[in-house]
């Protein structure tokens, strides 16, 4: 007769069911591919979605707004104007962003999906950039 597994009272009630409880380790996205089935390896964390694996202390670090750099190296800071590098595709905006665009009074931001720059450019409105596609004006 097998052992019955011990009830627990781990489960998130947001979670999968039990997923939490059976690989016993906090719910860290994955930067890579936001997924939460990730554990611990080593003082790393990993995702068994896609493999990735990274510093949670580091990651944390970025959140915590350290340095955001553009695309040649410069740091950048709250109210820096940049300029938009490459043209960029804008959801509900036929023509998008054009390379050149000029972008004044930029605020950094926690990074969503690399998205780490919050600003308000004409004719567009509000919306975040990535900084490695933006060069300080
Ligand atoms: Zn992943």
């Amino acid at each position: 007769m097998l052992p019955q597994a011990p009830r627990t009272s781990r489960y998130r009630l947001s979670g999968g069911p039990g997923y939490d409880a059976l690989m016993n380790a906090p719910v860290e996205m994955c930067p890579e591919c936001a997924s939460e089935h990730t554990y611990e390896i080593g003082g790393l964390l990993a995702c068994s979605i896609c493999g990735f694996e990274w510093n949670p202390d580091e990651v944390q670090e970025t959140e915590a707004g350290a340095e955001v750099r553009d695309s040649v190296g410069n740091l950048l800071s709250d109210g820096d104007s940049v300029v938009v590098v490459q043209d960029l595709k804008v959801k509900g905006s036929a023509g998008g962003i054009k390379a050149g665009t000029k972008v004044r009074n930029i605020r950094l931001v926690e990074p969503v999906d690399g998205h780490d720059i919050d600003c308000r450019i004409d004719g567009i409105g509000r919306m975040r950039l990535k900084s490695s596609v933006v060069k300080k004006a």
